[in-house]
């Protein structure tokens, strides 16, 4: 019978080699988000001997605004005496990270076996070849090595197409250097005679092709280093792509911030102008009304008095967008946090509310026990929060309807809650995280029945975040909801009895 037991141990190490391979390629890619640094990788990866073992990789990356591919990286050796200290500087890089790696191992020279060679070697390799990568142009011969060079590869420009060509391939290629026209003339002198292409082409762009070769090595090209490249092209175009579409986030975020940053400037400057006159007019109102300018008829009182309401309207509308606006371009900086006692506040804000609230037959029943204790707030953010959330509780009540208020502390006395329920429209609970978010309205219809900018609970929710409050919202859709406020407790305070 035939001993195939020499043949199938040398595939065990052969695949074992390979599976080290692919780990070591995953680890230092996996290393970054930074194109650059992924694609210094890829060039060290490459020419590594402990990696893919290529004398020279160049890449060429695409820059889609002129249908051009650039090589603008190259690493390896171009003369014989470079290769050979290119050689023994990856080998003294390689050995400075071994030792590095042995002085902070849990403890290698007592527990020593093949698994921890085996993770020692392959973090030695990725870390050599990532700390390469971050010492592209620096001033020694690795960061040297990694050169800067500029191929352009024009499409349908005879002596230039060759990379678009490449390109168009399903995976990597073997050519001939002498049957290949159309690659440019710098190229043609660096390359050697046999050269692979590794195409990259993703399904919504192309964005890089690397071509490797084995110059001034005595091993040729061969079929398995196709094999090899196939996968590496697969894992390093994974992380490329991976990279670009961080990148492509990040851009995005960057423009929707910028955007963001506009509008809030655009409704400030807005509502600035409108602010002046507005309060202009409702001052000239004031006066007529007041009789100031001679006795006014009953019915032009009533006009009077209508136009006055509206300017009123109309300013606190100006000056929630102004509010919001200016809180989020300097954020709120001068509240003073301290021990304040929420009863006559939240009297003041149900006074300004029944001013406002007219004819709406809403009433607001607080239920409020004399001994609540002070809480650490600040008074006039405090006054406009209750305002904000006892305007919406009446605003959406049905007529005639019903808001009650109450306060109590929680079980361990160390919070205080004050409850406003309206048992008015309700919100459905997948609006209900969203009413906190400037300008989001549960009906957002121009021809909604409810006015307002969707900015009052935005207002809050800012302001609570500066005064150290929270807040909780529980609806049911057609029942009403409650909006809890929470205050710490000041310290030293009688606690809250019920
Ligand atoms: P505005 O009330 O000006 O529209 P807010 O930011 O105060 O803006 O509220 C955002 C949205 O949350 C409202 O448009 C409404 O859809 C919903 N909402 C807030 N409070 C209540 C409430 N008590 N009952 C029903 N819906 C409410």
């Amino acid at each position: 019978m035939p001993d195939n037991t020499g043949t199938s141990n040398e595939k065990f190490r052969d695949t074992l080699k390979q599976f080290q391979l692919i780990n070591r390629i995953i680890t230092a890619l996996s290393s970054t988000t930074d194109v650059q640094d992924i694609y210094s990788i890829i060039l060290c990866a490459l020419v590594s001997k402990r990696g893919l073992g290529f004398a020279r990789s160049i890449l060429f990356t695409y820059d889609p605004r002129f249908d051009t591919f650039t090589g603008n990286s190259a690493l390896g050796p171009t003369t014989p005496e470079e290769a050979r200290a290119f050689t023994s500087e990856m080998e003294k890089e390689e050995q400075a990270l071994s030792e590095v790696l042995k002085n902070h191992s849990v403890s290698p020279q007592t527990d020593k076996t093949d698994a921890w060679d085996y993770c020692e070697s392959g973090l030695r390799v990725s870390t050599l070849w990532i700390s390469m990568a971050q010492k592209v142009g620096e001033q020694n011969l690795l960061g040297t090595a990694v050169k800067q060079l500029s191929y352009s590869c024009r499409p349908n420009i005879p002596g230039e197409n060759f990379l678009h060509l490449a390109c168009e391939s399903r995976g990597p290629k073997i050519f001939d250097i002498s049957e290949q026209p159309d690659i440019p003339l710098g190229l043609r002198k660096v390359l050697d005679t046999r050269f692979i292409t590794i195409p990259r082409c993703s399904k919504s762009r192309k964005y890089a092709g690397v071509l490797v070769d084995r110059r001034f090595s005595p091993q040729p090209i061969t079929a398995d280093d196709l094999r090899h490249l196939e996968w590496f092209a697969n894992q390093a175009s994974l992380a490329v792509e991976n990279a670009l579409l961080y990148n492509d986030l990040q851009g995005a975020y960057q423009d929707l911030k910028g955007l963001d940053t506009l509008k809030s400037s655009f409704l400030s400057t807005v509502s600035h102008e409108l602010r002046t006159p507005l309060t202009s007019i409702l001052g000239f109102v004031e006066l007529l009304l007041a009789g100031k300018a001679g006795k006014i008829p009953t019915n032009q009182q009533n006009l009077l008095s209508r136009m006055a309401k509206s300017t009123i309207h109309l300013i606190d509308r100006v000056n929630d967008i102004i509010e919001v606006a200016e809180i989020q371009a300097e954020g709120i900086t001068d509240v003073q946090v301290e021990p304040v006692n929420p009863l006559p506040i939240l009297m003041s804000a149900i006074k300004r509310i029944e001013e406002r609230k007219g004819c709406k037959t809403v009433s607001i029943e607080p239920e409020l026990r004399k001994d609540t204790p002070p809480i650490l707030s600040e008074g006039h953010s405090l006054e406009r929060i209750f305002y904000h959330i006892l305007d919406n509780a009446v605003k959406f009540s049905r007529i005639p309807g019903r808001v009650t208020i109450k306060c109590g502390s929680d079980t361990g006395g160390r919070e205080l809650r004050v409850a406003i329920a309206d048992e008015g429209i309700g919100i459905p609970p997948a609006h209900l995280r969203r009413i906190f978010e400037e300008f989001y309205q549960v009906d957002n219809n121009l021809n909604r029945s409810y006015n307002g900018l969707g900015l009052g609970l935005t207002i809050t929710r800012l302001l609570l975040k500066a005064t150290g409050g929270k807040i909780l919202a529980e609806s049911t859709p057609g029942k009403g909801s409650v909006f809890t406020i929470v205050y710490p407790i000041a310290e030293g305070a009688p606690s809250v009895g019920g």
